[in-house]
């Protein structure tokens, strides 16, 4: 599992949307192999946390590291959030696999088209190249006999899943889950829990946003509760599930438990 060096280091990120503060200065480090579950309650930034960290938005400060590579936020003299450098932000986002609550799959495309798009496209595969790793991270989330399908004729489940081995398929360093179960019919879930631990499992770094609070306590090696923008509360699961140290955590887990 976890192995020490820092694939992901975001540094005193802020973000505002006018008034708003939503990210009031979060910190959050993921080592190689860290799985790291994000709670929290709708509306506490954690979704903006992670379009930060891909840089879907431009916080007003803070640094990403991702790679090697690193990206530091600041405001321009009329007090606007500068934005990176498009080529340093291809760069980070290559390094980063996001899976969406929505799943986002190209619904004019196959499977397997959805699959190697990003390889041949951004990372310059040959297709033979693209569609045999496409092949191994479809096997790997068990829809070698969907390759040919298209979106809509998949369950949200299979949809999902798809979209992880898309994601998976870029060769990311870590992947972002922003509430990747929360579109799913009930009985759809586990399919999808069940990928996502194999994941952690083979060592991939993650960070989850979710409100899956057994895939937090069994597969998570790292919580991180944020409240109103703030990181309110961090540690090991067992720990913090059995001993919550703040009223607010306490209070979320009786409500989520
Ligand atoms: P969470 O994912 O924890 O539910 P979000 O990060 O989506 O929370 O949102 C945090 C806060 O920021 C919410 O109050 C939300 O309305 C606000 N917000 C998010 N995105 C925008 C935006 N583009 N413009 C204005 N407000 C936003
Ligand atoms: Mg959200």
């Amino acid at each position: 599992m976890a192995n020490g060096q820092p694939a992901l280091i975001v540094e005193d990120v802020h973000k505002r949307f006018g008034d708003l503060e939503v990210l009031k200065g979060i910190d959050v480090t993921a080592n190689q192999g860290d799985v790291i579950s994000m709670l929290g309650s709708s509306g506490s930034g954690k979704s903006t946390f992670l379009r930060c960290i891909n840089l879907l938005e431009t916080p007003e400060q803070g640094r990403v590291v991702v790679g090697g590579e690193e990206i530091r936020m600041g405001l321009d003299r009329r007090g606007r959030p500068i934005a990176a450098d498009s080529k340093q932000v291809d760069r980070i986002r290559s390094k980063l696999g996001f899976v969406f609550q929505s799943f986002n799959l190209w619904t004019h495309m196959t499977v397997l088209q959805n699959v190697i798009e990003g390889p041949v496209q951004v990372l310059g595969k040959s297709k033979p190249e693209a569609i045999e790793t496409a092949k191994e991270v479809l096997n790997k989330v068990g829809l070698s006999d969907k390759l040919d399908y298209y979106p809509a004729h998949l369950s949200g489940g299979q949809q999902q899943r798809a979209a992880i081995a898309r994601a998976l398929a870029m060769e990311p360093e870590v992947m972002l889950f922003d509430e990747p179960t929360s579109a799913l019919d009930p009985e759809l879930v586990g399919e999808v829990l069940r990928v996502m631990r194999q994941l952690a499992e083979e060592g991939r770094t993650m960070i989850v946003v979710t409100h899956e609070m057994g895939f937090a306590r069994e597969v998570s090696n790292k919580v991180i509760f944020l409240h109103q923008g703030r990181v309110e509360e961090e540690g090991a699961p067992g720990q913090m599930f059995t001993e919550p140290k703040t009223e607010r955590f306490r209070q979320f887990l009786s409500s989520h438990l």
